[in-house]
């Protein structure tokens, strides 16, 4: 079994269908198909080979404009997304209002592993307060289930993916158990200037966690805690995580890794799951809806072959949305199903965003020094101040973290544009002295936090507009709250605090409400839309992702999340899709479904 033909899928059985192939599909499929389920996997993007597409060693000096991002590489030319970003020719959404602040910004990727393969690869565990909002605060909703509940699939995806970090046992920031967190990097220059100034401000600073290899997977010791009596799939992954290399410590991650040292959906999850002979794979098959049994239950899905434009129907025992919370969404609302709680398409959440940059003189005409190490944070903050939100002294709800940097970077087009506000403009032999002066002595600190689900951010289907394949797209409603406008200048003020001890300037003033949150979608961790719950008359699935109102459909990607903790949500949604294919083996083992 492997890449196939939609002419031939259509022929074939199989006992679950998967929509998308990024975190959520990929980990489903992988799941499923390494416990011998025969699994078909409908991707709409194109199929992508990391090992021969990705372009680790290329400098930006043999890329058009030196590989600056352009509006069809919004990421620089040798970014891992093909076929996406903000804007899919022929496949748009549309926004209720005119008002840019209450417009929201939708980053899709159409290839296989959608985007995985791009992605900041930030891996935080929610904690348990994350599980219980409600309860904590009146605000949003709880979760039907608790921390305890999620644990054990954390350290199952920490295992596979392999995650680095350090056990910091700080306030609601889960430690993993002994064996399964990778060492952290080390420390660069910047992150211990960074943290001996911001404990100043009674700021901590911890080991990032990040999807990344910095030393290979034991294949001898995890195959059997991920698949325990499994001996066939024990075999499989040992042999494929001998596959992957530890990180060189050289590349931008952003453009992918064929060597298979970070994650990726199409170098850590289909690899092994294809390996099983259990999974087939189209491409270019854009699903359109769901069908539905005589009985009520799901019959399979109706797509389009984007290379032929032929529309095909494949059935299932169990179909998986895992299309990306949104487009899972979307296909919902089309198919006309599973929404008798009308809650389909509400309570959509992002991140809260904000940020501040300035230069530090302590990092000026830095000697060269060893720069090793990951791309991406070595380090980072996690919240620190829930007993005085708590207390009520914040005046908003919920927290954030703080993802920081400084160091030199490979220099791309614009390496020493914008310095005439440190040096008033400088030609000549002059400029290039300050370019290297400067160079490496800038520092970014980006705040990433909690958004509270609200009545004003939702999506539904626009009334007129339809994608080239004549399918209608998305129309969007969007307002930040008060909680997190607040949220959002409390970062500001933040950064200013720390910047201020680290004796840094910033180029400009650090802002307050809308002037300084990013737009709605601007930081593309989207959940909700087909949230989970205990009461079907106000949740669309249970625990599991299996819908109220069709017990053999179910999602598993961060569509049905009812709260957006301040972590970065993947390692949640993949968590969270483990979980919900266990239990649809277990329920397919009783003949439930
Ligand atoms: C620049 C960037 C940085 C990020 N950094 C982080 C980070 O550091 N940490 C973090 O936690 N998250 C990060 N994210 C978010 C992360 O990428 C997503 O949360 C994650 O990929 C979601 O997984 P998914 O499977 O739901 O969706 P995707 O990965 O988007 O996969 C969905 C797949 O479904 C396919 N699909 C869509 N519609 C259909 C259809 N109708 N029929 C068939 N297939 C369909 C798509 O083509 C796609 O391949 C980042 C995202 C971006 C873009
Ligand atoms: S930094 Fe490491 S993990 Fe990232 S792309 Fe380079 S080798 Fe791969």
């Amino acid at each position: 079994m492997s890449f196939i033909q939609s002419t031939q899928a259509d022929k074939n059985t199989y006992d679950v269908i998967v929509v998308g192939s990024g975190a959520a599909g990929g980990q489903t499929a992988y799941t499923l198909a390494m416990e011998g389920a025969r699994v078909l996997m409908l991707e709409a993007g194109r199929k992508y080979e990391p090992a021969s597409e990705t372009p680790m060693m290329q400098v930006n000096s043999q890329a058009p404009l030196r590989g600056a991002g352009t509006p069809e590489k919004p990421f620089g030319f040798w970014d891992a997304t093909i076929d996406g970003g903000w804007d899919v020719p022929g496949e748009p959404y549309t926004s209720a209002s005119e008002d840019p602040e209450r417009q929201f910004r939708w980053w899709r990727a159409r290839m296989l592993g959608g985007r995985t393969n791009h992605w900041g690869r930030i891996s935080l565990r929610n904690g348990p307060y994350d599980f219980k909002p409600h309860t904590r605060d009146g605000l949003g909703f709880d979760w039907p289930m608790n921390y305890q509940d999620l644990a054990p699939y954390y350290d199952k995806v920490e295992m596979l993916i392999g995650v680095y970090g350090e056990n910091d046992g700080l306030e609601n920031t889960p430690n993993s158990p002994a064996g399964v967190l990778l060492p952290a990097p080390k420390p660069l220059v910047s992150d211990l200037l960074f943290k001996k100034h911001a404990a100043k401000v009674g700021v901590p600073t911890i080991a990032g966690h990040r999807a990344v290899l910095t030393t290979r997977l034991d294949h001898k010791r995890l195959p059997a805690l991920l698949h325990p009596g499994n001996t066939k799939a024990q075999k499989i992954l040992a042999a494929d995580m001998q596959k992957r290399s530890a990180c060189i410590f050289a590349t931008p991650c952003g453009r992918g890794c064929s060597i298979r040292a970070n994650y990726q959906s199409t170098t850590v999850h289909l690899p092994p799951a294809l390996d099983t002979g259990n999974l087939d794979i189209v491409t270019d098959a854009m699903v359109r809806a769901v069908t539905k049994r005589a009985d009520g239950k799901a019959e399979g899905v109706v797509y389009i072959d984007r290379k032929t434009g032929t529309e095909h129907r494949v059935r299932a025992r169990i179909v998986v949305l895992a299309a990306s919370a949104l487009e899972s969404v979307r296909i919902l609302l089309n198919s006309g199903v599973a929404n008798s709680s009308g809650k389909v398409g509400k309570y959509i959440m992002d991140t809260v965003g904000a940020g501040l940059s300035g230069q530090v003189p302590l990092l000026e005409n830095m000697p060269l020094h060893n720069e090793d190490g990951v791309d991406g944070l070595h380090m980072y903050t996690p919240w620190w101040l829930y007993k005085e939100q708590l207390a009520g002294k914040l005046g908003f709800a919920r927290g954030y973290h703080i993802e920081f940097g400084g160091g030199r970077d490979m220099p791309g087009m614009g390496i020493a544009s914008g310095l005439e506000w440190l040096n008033g403009g400088t030609y000549g032999k002059k400029f290039k002295e300050d370019a290297r002066r400067y160079y490496g002595s800038f520092f970014y600190m980006t705040g990433r936090g909690e958004m509270i689900p609200n009545e004003d951010c939702y999506a539904e289907l626009d009334p007129t507009v339809k994608d080239k394949f004549g399918i209608p797209v998305l129309r969007f409603h969007w307002k930040w709250s008060q909680h997190e406008l607040g949220q959002a200048a409390h970062m500001e003020k933040t950064f200013a605090d720390i910047l201020d001890v680290m004796g840094g300037r910033y180029a400009r003033k650090p802002q307050a409400g809308n002037k300084a949150i990013k737009q709605g979608g601007v930081i593309i961790h989207e959940v909700g839309g087909a949230i989970m719950g205990t009461d079907p008359k106000k949740s669309v699935t249970n625990s599991f992702g299996q819908c109220w109102d069709m017990k053999n459909l179910f999602i598993t990607d961060g569509a049905t999340l009812c709260s957006n903790a301040d972590k970065n949500p993947t390692l949640t949604i993949m968590a969270l899709a483990w979980r919900s294919a266990d239990h649809m083996l277990s329920l397919m083992k009783k003949k439930e479904l």
